[in-house]
């Protein structure tokens, strides 16, 4: 397999993170420039620490070929995402188990129903579009 080098994108914001290095597969070509893990850029890491971050998702991808969470998630961010006050009382959104797993990670993902639904409610978060 020859390696390219690809310039690789944010997900989340869309700006510039280096380059990796990816395998070109046969037939197909390698763009030069590609969202290549979820992995957030130095900007909005420190954005998604700022307080309880919660992602849309889904279970079905947005568009195709787009690869899951991973780690046994099989989740589809849509890439919009709200970050909550650390206090936030989360009971209401969630059952009480998922609650207390995202007040420890300080992130989690959540389907696009409750996401709406906390959007509407939520008057410190800042949700955001990109
Ligand atoms: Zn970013």
């Amino acid at each position: 397999m020859k390696k390219k080098k690809v310039e690789s994108l944010c997900f989340w914001c869309g700006s510039e993170m280096g380059f990796a290095e990816r395998e070109e597969e046969e037939g197909k070509i390698t763009p030069e420039r590609a969202i290549v893990s979820y992995f957030p850029c130095r900007a909005c890491g420190d954005k998604f620490k700022g307080g309880i971050t919660l992602f849309e998702a889904q279970e079905t991808p947005f568009y195709e070929d787009q690869p899951s969470v991973g780690n046994g998630v099989d989740l589809f961010p849509s890439g919009r995402w709200i970050t909550l006050p650390q206090d936030t009382t989360l009971q209401g959104a969630f059952g009480g188990k998922a609650t207390e797993e995202i007040r420890i990670a300080g992130m989690g993902f959540i389907s696009p129903v409750a996401f709406s639904a906390l959007c509407e409610n939520s008057s410190g978060g800042r949700p955001t579009n990109h």
